[in-house]
């Protein structure tokens, strides 16, 4: 899952970042609104934090374009702006929830969280395929009850696929949603993460149709 962090101010911007990696995200930091709605409008992300005040292009305006765009990435605001008109205003032009800074980072990661499965349609912060269940708070993946060790690209990568359960997943989102901007992944790397993934929760859990992707079928076969 891919986090576009918006924040002009270098250390806050380590402050939100740090929290999301840790709990599994790919983040990329970009520092003023034009470059955020140009990121945002050619790159699918997961979820947007978007700060208000920002050089070149204000927050709000960034998030009107991108609404008006038809661009339905959800939307966190998180500024200092903390009146409930501004929080209304935000909300109105587009946002999907609007945190008040200072924040604290397990409210930044449960709210980004929420908005991305709820995107996704999911109720809550298990996703269930099978025998398999991946906790979002916990960062943890069980296997008929058993609690399985991955590494933070093998849970990156399980989250994915579970997030997208019964949909073919390309090798290309794979490298966009897993990976990020780390290194210069290949197919083959893709291959490789994907097979030691399945070492782990089972070979048959993940499906691999030739040319297209790979697929945790779940309910939908
Ligand atoms: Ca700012």
């Amino acid at each position: 899952m891919r986090v576009l962090v918006v924040e002009d101010e270098k250390r806050i911007a380590r402050d939100i970042a740090s929290p999301l990696e840790r709990a599994g995200y790919v983040v990329e930091i970009v520092r003023d609104g034009e470059e955020a709605w140009f990121r945002a409008d050619t790159d699918p992300f997961d979820a947007i934090v978007l700060d208000l005040g920002l050089p070149k292009l204000d927050g709000l305006s960034v998030m009107r374009r991108l609404r008006g765009g038809e661009n339905s990435t959800p939307i966190l605001i998180l500024s200092a702006r903390g009146s409930w008109l501004e929080r209304v205003e935000g909300i109105n032009a587009g946002a999907d929830d609007y945190l008040v800074k200072p924040f604290q980072p397990e409210e930044l990661v449960a709210r980004v969280n929420a908005l991305i499965r709820r995107a996704g349609g999911h109720l809550t912060a298990q996703l269930t395929v099978g025998d398999i269940t991946l906790d979002t708070r916990r960062r943890s993946v069980t296997v008929a009850g058993s609690e399985i060790d991955l590494s933070m690209l093998e849970y990156r990568l399980a989250r994915y696929l579970l997030h997208h359960a019964g949909r073919v997943v390309s090798q290309g989102e794979l490298i966009e949603h897993v990976y990020g901007g780390e290194g210069e992944p290949d197919s083959n790397a893709v291959e490789v993460l994907v097979m030691r993934l399945r070492r782990k929760i089972g070979a048959s859990q993940i499906q691999t149709r030739r040319g297209h992707g790979y697929v945790i079928a779940g309910a939908a076969g």
